[in-house]
Protein backbone atom coordinates (compact mmCIF):
# COMPACT_ATOMS: atom_id res chain seq x y z
CA UNK A 1 0.00 0.00 0.00
CA UNK A 2 2.54 2.58 1.18
CA UNK A 3 5.50 1.38 -1.42
CA UNK A 4 8.00 4.34 -2.33
CA UNK A 5 6.34 5.96 -5.47
CA UNK A 6 2.88 5.77 -3.51
CA UNK A 7 1.76 9.28 -2.04
CA UNK A 8 0.41 9.43 1.72
CA UNK A 9 -1.71 11.64 2.85
CA UNK A 10 -1.00 11.51 6.71
CA UNK A 11 -4.51 14.25 7.97
CA UNK A 12 -4.23 15.64 11.64
CA UNK A 13 -6.29 18.61 13.31
CA UNK A 14 -3.10 20.22 13.46
CA UNK A 15 0.17 20.52 11.33
CA UNK A 16 2.76 22.20 13.08
CA UNK A 17 6.01 22.71 10.45
CA UNK A 18 7.84 25.14 12.59
CA UNK A 19 9.34 26.92 9.23
CA UNK A 20 5.71 28.26 9.00
CA UNK A 21 2.50 29.13 10.96
CA UNK A 22 0.30 25.92 12.09
CA UNK A 23 -2.50 24.60 10.15
CA UNK A 24 -5.69 23.16 11.50
CA UNK A 25 -7.48 20.40 9.48
CA UNK A 26 -4.26 20.07 7.13
CA UNK A 27 -2.34 16.94 5.61
CA UNK A 28 1.18 16.01 5.95
CA UNK A 29 1.81 14.60 2.18
CA UNK A 30 4.62 11.39 1.89
CA UNK A 31 5.72 10.14 -0.93
CA UNK A 32 8.37 7.28 0.45
CA UNK A 33 10.94 9.03 2.40
CA UNK A 34 10.00 12.80 1.66
CA UNK A 35 7.75 15.18 2.41
CA UNK A 36 5.79 16.18 -0.98
CA UNK A 37 3.52 18.93 0.59
CA UNK A 38 2.12 20.33 3.70
CA UNK A 39 -1.40 21.06 2.62
CA UNK A 40 -5.13 21.99 3.87
CA UNK A 41 -6.36 19.38 0.48
CA UNK A 42 -4.52 16.22 0.15
CA UNK A 43 -3.90 15.24 -3.70
CA UNK A 44 -6.46 13.42 -5.30
CA UNK A 45 -4.15 10.39 -6.02
CA UNK A 46 -2.76 10.09 -2.38
CA UNK A 47 -4.10 7.66 0.02
CA UNK A 48 -5.31 9.49 2.99
CA UNK A 49 -4.64 8.23 6.69
CA UNK A 50 -6.77 10.13 8.95
CA UNK A 51 -5.17 10.85 12.28
CA UNK A 52 -7.80 12.42 13.97
CA UNK A 53 -7.17 14.25 17.14
CA UNK A 54 -3.39 14.90 16.80
CA UNK A 55 -0.63 17.20 15.86
CA UNK A 56 1.74 16.47 13.23
CA UNK A 57 5.35 18.27 13.93
CA UNK A 58 8.83 17.86 12.69
CA UNK A 59 10.67 15.01 14.60
CA UNK A 60 12.01 16.22 17.48
CA UNK A 61 16.15 17.01 18.00
CA UNK A 62 18.04 16.18 21.21
CA UNK A 63 21.18 17.81 20.33
CA UNK A 64 22.85 15.73 23.16
CA UNK A 65 22.61 13.26 25.20
CA UNK A 66 25.29 10.24 26.76
CA UNK A 67 23.08 6.65 25.97
CA UNK A 68 25.56 5.29 28.20
CA UNK A 69 23.24 6.34 31.53
CA UNK A 70 19.99 4.99 29.57
CA UNK A 71 19.09 2.16 31.98
CA UNK A 72 19.68 4.11 34.74
CA UNK A 73 16.38 4.34 36.75
CA UNK A 74 17.60 7.21 39.19
CA UNK A 75 19.85 9.82 38.66
CA UNK A 76 23.07 9.60 40.04
CA UNK A 77 24.41 11.61 42.85
CA UNK A 78 21.66 13.95 44.32
CA UNK A 79 20.44 17.58 43.58
CA UNK A 80 21.89 20.12 44.00
CA UNK A 81 25.20 18.88 43.98
CA UNK A 82 28.47 20.74 42.59
CA UNK A 83 29.63 19.15 39.10
CA UNK A 84 33.04 17.74 40.33
CA UNK A 85 31.01 15.65 43.34
CA UNK A 86 28.87 14.54 40.10
CA UNK A 87 31.97 13.11 37.74
CA UNK A 88 32.96 11.56 41.60
CA UNK A 89 29.48 9.77 40.99
CA UNK A 90 29.93 8.98 37.56
CA UNK A 91 33.50 7.74 37.86
CA UNK A 92 32.67 5.02 40.30
CA UNK A 93 29.29 3.85 38.68
CA UNK A 94 31.57 3.19 35.62
CA UNK A 95 34.27 1.44 38.23
CA UNK A 96 30.95 -0.88 39.03
CA UNK A 97 30.14 -1.26 35.26
CA UNK A 98 33.52 -2.54 34.71
CA UNK A 99 33.84 -4.72 37.31
CA UNK A 100 30.37 -5.98 36.28
CA UNK A 101 31.22 -9.55 34.37
CA UNK A 102 28.03 -8.67 32.38
CA UNK A 103 28.99 -4.87 32.24
CA UNK A 104 30.26 -4.66 28.15
CA UNK A 105 26.37 -6.35 27.73
CA UNK A 106 24.61 -3.84 29.93
CA UNK A 107 26.16 -0.86 28.20
CA UNK A 108 24.87 -2.24 24.44
CA UNK A 109 21.56 -2.60 27.03
CA UNK A 110 21.61 0.76 27.69
CA UNK A 111 22.06 1.91 24.58
CA UNK A 112 19.20 0.27 22.83
CA UNK A 113 16.86 1.25 25.58
CA UNK A 114 18.04 4.92 24.80
CA UNK A 115 17.43 4.75 21.47
CA UNK A 116 14.10 2.88 21.65
CA UNK A 117 13.10 5.65 24.52
CA UNK A 118 13.86 8.25 22.69
CA UNK A 119 11.94 7.53 19.40
CA UNK A 120 9.14 6.78 22.20
CA UNK A 121 8.92 10.47 22.89
CA UNK A 122 9.42 11.76 19.10
CA UNK A 123 12.67 12.21 18.82
CA UNK A 124 14.28 11.57 15.41
CA UNK A 125 17.59 13.01 15.44
CA UNK A 126 20.16 12.73 18.43
CA UNK A 127 23.86 14.21 19.40
CA UNK A 128 25.50 11.01 20.93
CA UNK A 129 28.64 11.05 23.48
CA UNK A 130 29.94 8.26 23.05
CA UNK A 131 32.90 7.20 25.97
CA UNK A 132 35.61 4.73 26.20
CA UNK A 133 34.56 4.32 29.71
CA UNK A 134 36.83 1.30 31.34
CA UNK A 135 39.62 -0.68 30.11
CA UNK A 136 40.09 -4.69 31.68
CA UNK A 137 42.73 -7.09 30.22
CA UNK A 138 42.89 -5.26 27.00
CA UNK A 139 39.43 -5.23 26.91
CA UNK A 140 37.31 -2.08 26.50
CA UNK A 141 33.78 -0.86 27.46
CA UNK A 142 32.36 2.44 26.26
CA UNK A 143 29.56 3.36 23.68
CA UNK A 144 29.78 3.70 19.73
CA UNK A 145 28.19 2.32 17.01
CA UNK A 146 31.95 0.01 16.60
CA UNK A 147 30.49 -1.59 19.39
CA UNK A 148 27.11 -2.52 18.73
CA UNK A 149 24.57 -1.78 16.02
CA UNK A 150 22.54 1.50 15.97
CA UNK A 151 19.62 -0.88 14.93
CA UNK A 152 17.38 2.01 15.09
CA UNK A 153 17.31 4.33 12.23
CA UNK A 154 17.19 8.05 13.44
CA UNK A 155 19.89 10.47 12.12
CA UNK A 156 22.60 10.05 15.24
CA UNK A 157 25.48 11.76 15.23
CA UNK A 158 27.72 10.01 17.27
CA UNK A 159 30.70 12.06 19.02
CA UNK A 160 33.68 10.77 19.91
CA UNK A 161 34.44 11.70 23.48
CA UNK A 162 38.69 12.50 23.32
CA UNK A 163 40.62 12.94 26.78
CA UNK A 164 43.57 14.23 27.33
CA UNK A 165 43.81 16.88 29.99
CA UNK A 166 47.44 17.14 29.54
CA UNK A 167 49.62 18.56 26.81
CA UNK A 168 51.56 15.20 26.92
CA UNK A 169 52.02 14.13 23.10
CA UNK A 170 51.51 10.67 23.51
CA UNK A 171 48.61 10.62 25.26
CA UNK A 172 47.33 13.31 22.59
CA UNK A 173 48.34 10.83 19.93
CA UNK A 174 46.81 7.65 21.64
CA UNK A 175 43.57 9.89 21.75
CA UNK A 176 43.82 11.58 18.18
CA UNK A 177 44.09 7.49 17.14
CA UNK A 178 40.77 6.56 18.20
CA UNK A 179 39.34 9.59 15.72
CA UNK A 180 40.58 8.55 12.51
CA UNK A 181 38.44 4.99 12.67
CA UNK A 182 35.75 6.68 14.16
CA UNK A 183 35.01 9.15 11.09
CA UNK A 184 35.87 6.58 8.55
CA UNK A 185 33.93 4.43 9.94
CA UNK A 186 30.58 6.99 10.45
CA UNK A 187 31.75 8.19 6.81
CA UNK A 188 30.38 4.62 5.31
CA UNK A 189 27.62 3.93 7.70
CA UNK A 190 23.76 4.26 6.49
CA UNK A 191 22.89 4.92 9.79
CA UNK A 192 24.97 7.48 11.99
CA UNK A 193 27.72 9.73 11.09
CA UNK A 194 30.75 10.89 12.51
CA UNK A 195 31.72 13.59 14.94
CA UNK A 196 34.35 14.16 17.85
CA UNK A 197 33.96 15.72 21.24
CA UNK A 198 37.35 16.62 23.04
CA UNK A 199 35.17 16.69 26.89
CA UNK A 200 35.64 19.82 27.83
CA UNK A 201 38.04 22.66 28.86
CA UNK A 202 39.50 21.24 32.09
CA UNK A 203 39.81 17.33 30.57
CA UNK A 204 40.75 18.58 26.78
CA UNK A 205 43.91 19.98 26.41
CA UNK A 206 44.15 23.22 24.05
CA UNK A 207 46.68 21.12 22.14
CA UNK A 208 44.10 18.26 22.10
CA UNK A 209 41.77 20.33 20.70
CA UNK A 210 44.64 22.26 18.09
CA UNK A 211 44.79 18.47 16.70
CA UNK A 212 41.07 18.28 16.57
CA UNK A 213 41.18 21.28 14.46
CA UNK A 214 44.24 20.07 12.00
CA UNK A 215 42.08 17.11 11.57
CA UNK A 216 39.11 18.90 10.54
CA UNK A 217 40.69 21.15 8.19
CA UNK A 218 41.09 17.76 6.29
CA UNK A 219 37.62 16.83 5.76
CA UNK A 220 34.75 18.81 8.03
CA UNK A 221 32.93 16.86 10.69
CA UNK A 222 30.57 18.24 13.67
CA UNK A 223 32.56 18.70 16.82
CA UNK A 224 30.66 19.03 20.63
CA UNK A 225 32.30 20.58 23.81
CA UNK A 226 31.21 21.38 27.22
CA UNK A 227 31.93 24.55 27.96
CA UNK A 228 31.29 26.77 30.96
CA UNK A 229 29.14 24.37 32.21
CA UNK A 230 30.18 24.96 36.27
CA UNK A 231 31.75 27.97 38.24
CA UNK A 232 34.22 25.20 39.37
CA UNK A 233 35.20 25.31 35.93
CA UNK A 234 35.50 29.22 35.42
CA UNK A 235 37.76 28.93 38.55
CA UNK A 236 39.94 26.38 37.00
CA UNK A 237 40.53 27.56 34.40
CA UNK A 238 41.61 30.97 35.12
CA UNK A 239 43.39 30.16 38.75
CA UNK A 240 43.89 26.46 38.34
CA UNK A 241 42.41 26.01 41.69
CA UNK A 242 39.22 25.07 43.33
CA UNK A 243 37.37 21.45 43.61
CA UNK A 244 38.38 20.61 40.12
CA UNK A 245 42.23 20.49 41.28
CA UNK A 246 41.24 18.66 44.08
CA UNK A 247 39.47 15.58 41.87
CA UNK A 248 42.46 16.04 40.02
CA UNK A 249 44.98 15.50 43.15
CA UNK A 250 42.77 12.60 44.06
CA UNK A 251 43.07 10.86 41.05
CA UNK A 252 46.49 11.21 41.09
CA UNK A 253 46.04 13.36 37.31
CA UNK A 254 49.65 15.01 36.79
CA UNK A 255 47.79 18.91 37.03
CA UNK A 256 46.92 19.44 33.24
CA UNK A 257 46.46 23.48 34.42
CA UNK A 258 47.67 25.05 31.19
CA UNK A 259 47.21 29.07 31.48
CA UNK A 260 44.74 31.72 32.53
CA UNK A 261 42.27 30.74 30.72
CA UNK A 262 38.21 32.30 29.57
CA UNK A 263 35.48 30.37 27.37
CA UNK A 264 36.61 32.87 25.07
CA UNK A 265 39.45 31.40 24.02
CA UNK A 266 37.45 28.20 23.85
CA UNK A 267 35.02 29.65 21.48
CA UNK A 268 37.89 31.15 19.54
CA UNK A 269 39.62 27.93 19.50
CA UNK A 270 36.54 25.81 18.09
CA UNK A 271 34.40 28.22 17.12
CA UNK A 272 35.47 28.43 13.54
CA UNK A 273 35.09 24.94 12.54
CA UNK A 274 32.10 23.24 10.15
CA UNK A 275 29.19 23.08 13.03
CA UNK A 276 30.25 23.22 16.24
CA UNK A 277 28.04 22.34 19.42
CA UNK A 278 29.17 24.16 23.06
CA UNK A 279 27.27 21.97 25.56
CA UNK A 280 25.41 23.79 28.16
CA UNK A 281 27.00 27.01 28.46
CA UNK A 282 25.42 28.14 31.45
CA UNK A 283 27.76 30.60 32.96
CA UNK A 284 28.78 32.14 29.53
CA UNK A 285 29.48 35.96 30.02
CA UNK A 286 28.19 39.13 27.63
CA UNK A 287 31.48 38.73 25.29
CA UNK A 288 31.77 35.34 24.98
CA UNK A 289 27.88 35.38 23.83
CA UNK A 290 28.86 37.80 21.71
CA UNK A 291 31.59 35.72 20.03
CA UNK A 292 28.70 33.06 19.65
CA UNK A 293 26.51 35.36 18.25
CA UNK A 294 29.27 36.44 15.61
CA UNK A 295 29.37 32.44 14.88
CA UNK A 296 25.95 31.86 14.83
CA UNK A 297 25.48 30.56 11.42
CA UNK A 298 28.10 27.26 12.17
CA UNK A 299 27.72 27.15 16.53
CA UNK A 300 25.24 26.62 18.44
CA UNK A 301 25.13 26.35 22.51
CA UNK A 302 22.81 23.52 23.81
CA UNK A 303 20.53 24.35 26.74
CA UNK A 304 20.04 20.90 28.83
CA UNK A 305 17.50 22.66 30.50
CA UNK A 306 16.63 19.66 33.22
CA UNK A 307 19.77 18.83 33.80
CA UNK A 308 20.54 22.10 34.26
CA UNK A 309 17.85 22.46 37.06
CA UNK A 310 18.61 19.04 38.61
CA UNK A 311 22.61 21.04 39.48
CA UNK A 312 20.56 24.03 41.14
CA UNK A 313 22.91 26.47 38.50
CA UNK A 314 21.98 30.02 38.65
CA UNK A 315 19.15 30.39 36.35
CA UNK A 316 19.62 29.98 32.81
CA UNK A 317 20.94 33.35 30.68
CA UNK A 318 18.04 31.74 27.61
CA UNK A 319 17.00 35.00 27.01
CA UNK A 320 20.05 36.64 26.81
CA UNK A 321 21.88 34.50 24.57
CA UNK A 322 18.46 34.68 22.54
CA UNK A 323 18.77 38.30 22.32
CA UNK A 324 22.56 38.19 21.34
CA UNK A 325 21.86 36.29 18.76
CA UNK A 326 23.17 32.66 19.73
CA UNK A 327 21.93 29.74 18.40
CA UNK A 328 20.56 27.93 20.65
CA UNK A 329 19.51 24.38 20.56
CA UNK A 330 18.20 21.60 23.06
CA UNK A 331 19.48 18.13 24.58
CA UNK A 332 18.03 16.27 27.73
CA UNK A 333 21.39 15.26 28.38
CA UNK A 334 21.99 11.31 29.79
CA UNK A 335 20.02 9.65 32.46
CA UNK A 336 22.70 10.21 35.00
CA UNK A 337 21.58 13.33 35.30
CA UNK A 338 18.06 13.85 33.72
CA UNK A 339 15.12 11.98 34.39
CA UNK A 340 14.38 10.89 30.77
CA UNK A 341 14.98 11.10 27.41
CA UNK A 342 12.14 13.12 26.48
CA UNK A 343 12.52 16.71 24.92
CA UNK A 344 8.94 17.37 24.95
CA UNK A 345 9.50 17.49 28.49
CA UNK A 346 12.70 19.68 27.63
CA UNK A 347 10.62 22.06 25.91
CA UNK A 348 7.96 22.24 29.17
CA UNK A 349 10.68 22.86 31.25
CA UNK A 350 11.59 26.01 29.38
CA UNK A 351 8.53 27.08 28.86
CA UNK A 352 7.39 27.25 32.51
CA UNK A 353 11.33 28.65 33.13
CA UNK A 354 11.43 31.33 30.09
CA UNK A 355 7.49 32.35 29.97
CA UNK A 356 8.75 35.51 27.97
CA UNK A 357 10.42 33.70 25.41
CA UNK A 358 7.31 32.79 22.51
CA UNK A 359 6.68 29.32 22.57
CA UNK A 360 6.92 29.24 18.55
CA UNK A 361 10.00 30.14 19.28
CA UNK A 362 10.91 26.88 22.33
CA UNK A 363 9.53 24.22 19.36
CA UNK A 364 12.14 25.91 16.87
CA UNK A 365 15.07 25.30 19.54
CA UNK A 366 13.99 21.56 20.21
CA UNK A 367 13.42 21.21 16.41
CA UNK A 368 14.37 22.85 13.49
CA UNK A 369 18.26 24.87 15.84
CA UNK A 370 18.75 21.18 16.89
CA UNK A 371 19.05 20.05 13.40
CA UNK A 372 20.95 23.08 12.20
CA UNK A 373 23.41 22.33 15.57
CA UNK A 374 23.95 18.98 13.74
CA UNK A 375 24.33 19.93 10.69
CA UNK A 376 20.95 18.19 9.00
CA UNK A 377 18.99 21.37 8.37
CA UNK A 378 18.86 20.48 4.87
CA UNK A 379 16.97 17.31 5.32
CA UNK A 380 15.09 17.56 8.74
CA UNK A 381 13.69 20.34 11.56
CA UNK A 382 10.59 21.12 9.44
CA UNK A 383 7.97 20.40 7.59
CA UNK A 384 9.14 21.47 4.18
CA UNK A 385 8.61 19.58 0.95
CA UNK A 386 11.82 18.36 -0.14
CA UNK A 387 12.75 17.55 3.45
CA UNK A 388 12.64 13.97 4.64
CA UNK A 389 9.57 12.58 6.72
CA UNK A 390 10.91 12.16 9.93
CA UNK A 391 7.40 13.28 12.38
CA UNK A 392 6.27 13.34 15.72
CA UNK A 393 2.95 13.07 16.75
CA UNK A 394 1.32 13.87 19.84
CA UNK A 395 -2.62 13.79 20.71
CA UNK A 396 -4.27 16.10 21.35
CA UNK A 397 -7.27 16.61 24.10
CA UNK A 398 -10.62 16.84 21.90
CA UNK A 399 -12.45 20.58 22.54
CA UNK A 400 -9.32 21.74 24.25
CA UNK A 401 -7.80 25.22 23.70
CA UNK A 402 -7.41 26.45 20.03
CA UNK A 403 -3.64 26.84 20.28
CA UNK A 404 -1.29 24.27 18.99
CA UNK A 405 1.48 25.80 21.06
CA UNK A 406 -0.51 25.77 23.84
CA UNK A 407 -1.98 22.70 23.40
CA UNK A 408 1.38 21.06 22.92
CA UNK A 409 4.38 22.89 25.44
CA UNK A 410 1.64 23.99 28.43
CA UNK A 411 -0.42 20.52 28.47
CA UNK A 412 0.26 16.93 29.37
CA UNK A 413 -0.05 15.77 25.62
CA UNK A 414 1.66 12.41 24.81
CA UNK A 415 3.62 11.10 21.78
CA UNK A 416 1.65 8.77 19.97
CA UNK A 417 3.48 7.82 16.78
CA UNK A 418 7.49 8.87 15.67
CA UNK A 419 8.09 8.15 11.87
CA UNK A 420 11.70 8.03 9.98
CA UNK A 421 12.06 8.66 6.82
CA UNK A 422 8.43 8.23 6.12
CA UNK A 423 8.14 4.86 8.13
CA UNK A 424 6.81 4.17 11.84
CA UNK A 425 9.36 3.57 14.31
CA UNK A 426 7.19 3.67 17.41
CA UNK A 427 2.81 4.00 16.95
CA UNK A 428 0.92 3.41 20.28
CA UNK A 429 -1.86 1.24 19.11
CA UNK A 430 -4.46 3.76 19.68
CA UNK A 431 -3.08 5.48 16.59
CA UNK A 432 -4.15 4.54 13.10
CA UNK A 433 -0.97 5.05 11.86
CA UNK A 434 -0.50 1.49 13.86
CA UNK A 435 -2.90 -0.41 11.01
CA UNK A 436 -2.01 1.46 8.39
CA UNK A 437 2.20 0.45 9.07
CA UNK A 438 1.11 -3.07 9.87
CA UNK A 439 -1.53 -3.17 5.96
CA UNK A 440 2.22 -2.26 4.25
ZN1 LIG B 1 27.21 15.96 28.43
Amino acid sequence: MNAASQKVALRARYVVPVAAPPLQNACVVMRGEQIEAVTATPPADAEIVDLGSVAILPGLVNAHVHLEFSALEERLGEAGMPLPAWIREVLAWRQRVANDPDGAVSTQDALARGLAEAVRHGTTALGEIATVNWRRNGEIGGTGPSRGPLDLPLDVTVFRELIAPTSEPLRIAECMLTAGPHLAEGEVSKTWSAGLSPHAPYSAHPQLCEAVVRLHARSPFPVAIHLAESREELEWLAHGTGPLADLFDELELPSPFAASRRPLEVIEQLGGLSNTLFVHGNYLAPDEMAALAERASTTAVVYCPRTHAYFGHEPYPLVEMLNAGVSVALGTDGRGSNPDLSLLAEMRHVARQHPEVPLARILELGTLAGARALGREAKAGSLTPGKVANLAMIALPEGATDDAYDMLLRADTEVVATLVRGRPVFATDETPLAAWAKSD
